[in-house]
């Protein structure tokens, strides 16, 4: 059997191929193809998250490389979660004015 350069067939938690970020989330692993051909379209490298909620745009991959304790979409959940709760005004609490 033969696997393409790009091909998954070892798990990014276990392999030395993937490389963790000192400062980064301990779910991102990272690894490099130095031999792709970047003119015809190859990557550079490939990101994975242990979590399966990989980054998805330049910006999300650097919150990812920042977030070295909690993973920033959980942060921010949880964030908006408490915003909402702050937010919501308990029906008991709305006094309605009796009709004259
Ligand atoms: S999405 Fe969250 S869990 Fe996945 S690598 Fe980024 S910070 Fe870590």
């Amino acid at each position: 059997m033969t696997y393409g350069l790009h091909e998954l067939h070892e798990h990014p938690s276990e392999s030395m191929n993937w490389r963790r970020h000192r400062s980064g989330c301990p779910n991102y692993r990272e690894r490099w193809f130095p031999q792709s051909d970047t003119d015809a379209g190859e990557p550079m490298y490939q990101v994975f998250c242990l979590l399966n909620t990989p980054p998805e745009t330049f910006e999300e991959q650097e919150k990812c490389l920042a977030s070295r304790g909690q993973c920033w979409r959980l942060a921010e959940t949880a964030e908006s979660k408490r915003r909402s709760a702050r937010s919501d005004i308990p029906l008991s609490s709305v006094k309605r004015r009796k009709p004259a």
